[in-house]
């Protein structure tokens, strides 16, 4: 039984240990276990909707959208602040827009989601200039004279002048794995960064780090918005506060799947009780690190168990938004709207200002995948182990941020007001290990992905994780529903491209 508690205005659900140790009984195991409600497990659910199948999700938190995370600061309603995803693609993310449109999801146009414009102020060693100023005289790098070019232009020659991806004639899917660079190293091999340190100078590499937001967006020229809701369909039963641990095949074929009840407050937590439960057929819709720790002995083969801890790494990554009384940040003498720095904050969106309580606006200062590190520390000084929650009374925190805000728009420091509130997430813990994951050099990833998505020949289980995706990187919703569409036809379904 499940009962509700609010603590510090979360809504907290503790497990009633009567419930636990329940025997796992033929007649109530599921048809199919769904592992994780997030974007992959809740599409894997609604797609399976239609099959007359007992499903049911069991999810380790206390809510549904894992990686998508939308909240609100209670004093200004109608602004979404996005802790974890927020953007979409309409054009590149055909399967996830058609999805959401076939849901009836409501969708936000998100113009600041296209990454920057030539307007976006680039604040680096203490120069601010407007993004399309980047590569030009004023571009604080000592580059060498080949080098003084726009981001876009620099990386794409690098690729175009060092390696022979002009003369590779193979479909645009599979250059990648058949490029090389000019000293006859396979590109797949390698990281850009590797690249990178071949054949530039290390000023053009801090140039393209320091100063890189989302520029690969850029050349998109559908509009990109902003996801607003997820559901699950009706139907199925979703189990909240469920860490699976273990799945241990049955003799008669099926899977008994072994839960430790977690208790959420900001900082979801593991008691250590187990809940057994039943199921014919599993999907783990989960991240890479929760895989790894799963106790289920075909993720121990040697060959999967090399792609689950070598094929790709998580890369954390850290937010925080601030509401304020009033939108101080549009006094800036170099305002824009989207600013991109070398400060810790690294990337900084002006959020909007409410319509319901004028003048009430929220800034997302920070947001990075660099600094993750500093942000954790200055966030465990203040808060103890605490990855996310709301955060208001941290001084230091206030302290630091107002002084790169102040670098940053050029505005005196006494002059910024202290916010409202606040709200800070780190994507790094378990079960998420990071807020994305990258491929690792030698690794073929169309491969991995077909071995990944069913790891045993011999067992029903499937991993529908964005991580193994190779059609799409890891940090868009889109590869999270291809992942899905990869599995389904092992359920007698027609996968959607
Ligand atoms: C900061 C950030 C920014 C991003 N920006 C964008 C963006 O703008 N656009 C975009 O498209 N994508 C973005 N992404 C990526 C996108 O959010 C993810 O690709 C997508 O949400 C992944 O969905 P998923 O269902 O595969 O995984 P998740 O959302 O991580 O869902 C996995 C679920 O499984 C649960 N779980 C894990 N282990 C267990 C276990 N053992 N037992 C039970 N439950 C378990 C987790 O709690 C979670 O709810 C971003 C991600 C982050 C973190």
């Amino acid at each position: 039984m499940l009962k509700n508690q609010h603590v510090r205005g979360r809504q907290n659900l503790i497990i009633d240990k009567t419930t636990i140790n329940e025997s796992p009984d033929l007649n109530l195991c599921d048809d199919i276990a769904i592992i994780g409600a997030g974007i992959a497990g809740t599409h894997a659910a609604w797609r399976l909707r239609q099959q007359n199948k007992r499903i049911s999700i069991y999810e380790y938190s206390n809510r549904v959208g894992g990686r998508m995370y939308t909240v609100q600061f209670p004093e200004i309603l109608g602004i979404n602040v996005e802790l974890g995803g927020m953007r979409y693609l309409r054009r590149s993310h055909a399967l996830l827009h058609e999805t959401i449109q076939q849901l009836g999801l409501p969708i936000k146009r998100f113009d600041l989601g296209s990454g920057p414009s030539p307007d976006t102020i680039v604040n680096v060693r203490g120069v601010h200039l407007r993004y399309n100023e980047l590569g030009g005289n004023k571009t604080p790098y000592r580059l060498r004279p080949n080098e003084r070019k726009p981001i876009d232009q620099l990386t794409w020659e690098v690729f175009r002048n060092y390696t022979d991806v002009l003369t590779t004639n193979v479909s645009e899917t599979d250059k990648k794995f058949y490029i090389r660079d000019r000293s006859g190293e396979a590109m797949y091999k390698q990281s850009v960064q590797s690249l990178y340190h071949k054949y530039l100078s290390a000023e053009a590499q801090n140039y393209i780090r320091e100063t890189n937001g989302y520029s690969t967006l850029s050349t998109e020229d559908s509009a990109s918005l902003a996801v607003q809701t997820i559901t699950v369909y009706r139907k199925h039963s979703i189990k909240h506060n469920h860490d699976l641990k273990a799945i241990k095949k049955r003799r008669d074929g099926y899977y008994n799947l072994i839960f430790e009840p977690t208790i959420s407050n900001s900082r979801t937590s593991q008691s250590k009780s187990t809940i057994k439960k039943c199921a014919k057929k599993v999907i783990l819709a989960v991240n890479r690190l929760s895989l790894e720790k799963l106790d289920w002995q075909s993720l121990y083969q040697p060959r999967i168990r090399e792609y689950l801890t070598k094929a790709v790494k998580d890369i954390p990554a850290a937010k925080l938004y601030f509401s304020y009384d009033s939108p101080w940040w549009r006094r800036s003498p170099v305002y824009s709207n989207y600013l991109i720095s070398d400060t810790p904050l690294r990337q900084t969106y002006d959020f909007g200002t409410s319509i319901l309580n004028p003048s009430k606006s929220v800034l997302q200062a920070m947001y990075t995948d660099t600094d993750v590190p500093y942000w954790e520390e200055l966030f465990n000084r203040a808060y103890g182990n605490e990855t996310s929650g709301d955060f208001v009374n941290g001084k230091e925190l206030d302290q630091v941020t107002k002084k790169y805000l102040s670098d940053i728009y050029k505005i005196p420091i006494r002059t910024i007001p202290r916010p409202t509130n606040a709200t800070v997430i780190v994507w790094k813990n378990y079960p998420y290990g990071g807020a994305w994951q990258t491929w690792m050099p030698g690794y073929i990833w169309p491969t991995v992905e077909r071995q990944m998505t069913k790891p045993s020949v011999s067992d029903d289980v499937f991993v529908v994780s964005n991580a193994f995706n190779s059609r799409s990187f890891s940090y868009w919703g889109n590869g999270a529903l291809q992942a899905v569409e990869l599995a389904m036809p092992y359920f007698g379904l027609r996968r959607i491209e």
